[in-house]
């Protein structure tokens, strides 16, 4: 799934791609994205802004129109040249945005909706959300709260539980817990405020570092399972966690196994 730094970068390139400019052309295999586009037309209208709020991505037309969607597992955003060939096939399109000078194509976005900003701000998925770790305004202590209200889960959970905090997808979630130290099978009852936030500030600077400079990005633990720990040598770990079996990676030896005994600070 993409991670919060994704949707939040693709956000900002159709940003400067497209905001200002006027829409031109509207299509979509959705009908009821096409049945709103017939009633009160896409086509003419400005595009605002465009912005991410966790997973979601939103883009704001003239007149009240918010576009809403969520990319889920393969979902994606590119920007065309029109007429330049697409890098994903034709029966993956499910949203164009033509202006004439830039096209937005989405490609198998599963979820897609029209709202207006009242509408939005109702939206389950979005009221609902945790703070967004990426926001500008981040508040932490709230998402620290919000986790420690998950005593049973365990820490690994409660990180990609979109609604105690938005944003942290299952790289970050792995590079966190290892880069802090923290077992990702502790229960959030038996971690201390410090330790939880500790951990979150961690994956908000790994996560931030991120947006800025994607392509150098080398992880410590994600998808490096029976490689040897980058900081002591041992075996990365990984095994299947949580009710959505996401694969969790993990170094025995870094990550304190009983969190209630001193976690040493991480060395980076
Ligand atoms: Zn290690």
């Amino acid at each position: 799934m993409p991670e919060g730094d994704t949707i939040l970068r693709a956000a900002r390139a159709l940003h400067r791609a497209l905001a200002g400019r006027t829409v031109t052309r509207f299509e979509s295999v959705f009908p009821r994205l096409t049945r709103l586009d017939h009633d009160s037309p896409v086509s003419g209208r400005t595009i605002d802004r465009i912005d991410a709020r966790g997973k979601h991505l939103l883009i704001h037309f003239s007149g009240d129109l918010v576009l809403r969607t969520h990319m889920r597992m393969h979902g994606s955003w590119h920007i065309y040249r029109p007429g330049e060939r697409w890098q994903r096939p034709r029966h993956q399109m499910r949203i164009v945005i033509e202006t004439g000078v830039i096209d937005a194509v989405a490609f198998d976005v599963p979820v897609a909706e029209f709202a207006t900003e009242t509408d939005l701000a109702r939206t389950p998925a979005l009221r609902d959300l945790g703070p967004d770790i990426l926001a500008v305004d981040f508040k932490i202590d709230e998402a620290v709260e919000r986790i420690a209200e998950r005593p049973g889960m365990s820490i690994a959970e409660a990180l990609l539980d979109q609604r105690a905090i938005a944003g942290i997808g299952n790289i970050y979630k792995n590079e966190a817990l290892f880069v802090a130290r923290v077992s990702p099978f502790s229960a959030v009852e038996s971690l201390s405020r410090e330790t939880i936030e500790k951990v979150v500030m961690t994956a908000t600077k790994l996560m931030r570092a991120n947006i800025s400079d994607a392509a150098r990005r080398r992880f410590w633990v994600y998808e490096r399972g029976g490689k040897p720990c980058r900081r002591c040598g041992s075996i990365i770990q990984r095994q299947k966690q949580g009710v959505e079996a996401r694969s969790t990676y993990w170094c025995g030896a870094c990550q304190n196994p009983n969190p209630k005994s001193q976690i040493p600070s991480a060395k980076t």
